[in-house]
């Protein structure tokens, strides 16, 4: 295992950390991986509140003894308040609470609060008195760390890091969305403001290993150095020296073991000239099946009427891997779960964004196209909920 060092508080991570959110419910299977990992060097395990279950079963797991002690007391436990489910000051203990006996652990090591949209959001819990309650969390040795993970638009993230002296932040990075998201931009950002950065969905949901255009795998198939597909995925992603920890989700042995495999010989800024034209042919041809072929870049941002016109390509986008249904929560998501939306269909017209994008892309037009394809008779309503949820409205 390699480890690469928290440059907040110089905790010695594994650069592979356990998503711990797809752990199979089989207890015995889920043990077996789960000590299968520590055994082999994983020490950073994340898990969630709204993942009810997985924080019991890992607390079992963890806290089960042997002659040298505990699992626990190999690996920092990361998990996440919700905060569409805090409505009073009350709420940050109750579900903390909850959280330490689901985990069986007197402490949290890392502690997000659970995709963080908007500013607004924090300025709601400060409003609630969060860092008052932090901290006494901090002060009593309950919560080591705080940081929070994140799905959405670029400029959203950048004020969010801005907004708080945070320890650390955990963002959705891989060599799709290199651009999307908070994107390379952000993860930059992050490290540059010292904070260690913990990747989520370093494979897509599995997308990149079996949901990409044919013609990719045949890049793969051709390249110069024999790497399967998760192989290439995963080195993309530690070749950043950025990167802290990449959370993977292993419910096989066989996972498990290939991605332990890997990790234990990825570094950073390993790769050569010929793996990056590797990647420039495969991002050309990721950009030629896109339906609009945006590379995040900004340059057509802030539209006067609010549009978040690359996360809705973003969106647009994802219709050719992700399938209809995912594209239209996740556009939801990003569009609605932030006090202001952000959707194609607030755009007038005005053509101010097009005279900067690089890319030449009609954005109007293509706007008119995420509109149709994502913002049908379900959208509006949806939206509606979406903020009652998110305390919004
Ligand atoms: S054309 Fe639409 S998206 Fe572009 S700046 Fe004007 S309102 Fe915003
Ligand atoms: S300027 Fe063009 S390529 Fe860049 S984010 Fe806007 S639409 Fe996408």
């Amino acid at each position: 295992m390699k480890y690469r060092v928290n440059p907040k508080n110089g905790d010695n991570l594994s650069t592979l950390g356990y998503g711990a959110m797809r752990l199979p419910k089989d207890e015995k299977l889920a043990g077996e991986l789960l000590g299968y990992a520590i055994e082999n060097g994983v020490n950073y395990i994340d898990t969630a509140y709204m993942y009810a279950g997985n924080e019991a079963l890992l607390g079992r797991i963890l806290s089960e003894k042997d002659s040298q002690g505990t699992l626990r007391d190999c690996v920092k436990i990361a998990t996440k308040m919700p905060p569409y489910l805090v409505g009073k000051r009350e709420d940050f203990d109750k579900l903390f609470n909850i959280e330490l006996e689901r985990l069986r652990t007197d402490h949290v090591d890392y502690y997000l609060i659970h995709m963080l949209t908007d500013v607004a959001v924090w300025e709601r819990f400060k409003s609630l008195g969060f860092l008052e309650w932090l901290h006494q969390k901090r002060e009593s040795g309950q919560i080591i760390n705080l940081g929070f993970s994140y799905h959405g638009g670029k400029d959203e993230f950048l004020k969010l890091l801005d907004a708080h002296d945070w320890d650390f932040c955990m963002i959705q990075y891989n060599y799709y969305d290199e651009n999307n998201q908070a994107g390379k931009a952000g993860l930059l950002a992050a490290s540059a403001r010292g904070l260690p950065v913990m990747i989520m969905e370093p494979l897509r949901g599995g997308k990149l290993v079996n949901g990409m255009p044919k013609s990719v795998y045949e890049i793969f198939d051709g390249a110069h150095v024999k790497r399967s597909p998760v192989e290439w995925a995963l080195r993309w992603v530690w070749n950043h020296p950025q990167v802290t920890t990449v959370l993977s989700g292993m419910n096989s042995m066989a996972m498990l073991k290939e991605n332990l495999r890997i990790a234990s010989d990825a570094e950073p800024e390993d790769f050569t000239e010929r793996d990056f034209e590797l990647f420039a042919k495969i991002r050309q041809l990721i950009e030629d099946a896109m339906l609009a072929p945006c590379t995040g870049c900004g340059y057509c941002m802030p539209c006067p009427k609010g549009v978040d016109i690359p996360t809705c390509f973003t969106s647009l986008n994802d219709i050719a891997i992700e399938g209809k249904r995912r594209a239209f929560t996740k556009y939801l998501m990003y569009t609605a779960a932030t006090k202001e939306s952000s959707e194609a269909s607030r755009c007038v017209k005005c053509g101010k964004c097009e005279k900067h994008c690089p890319q030449g892309i009609p954005i109007r037009e293509k706007l008119e196209l995420v509109q149709k394809e994502l913002e049908g008779v379900l959208y509006k309503p949806a939206r509606f909920f979406v903020k009652k949820f998110m305390r919004f409205s």
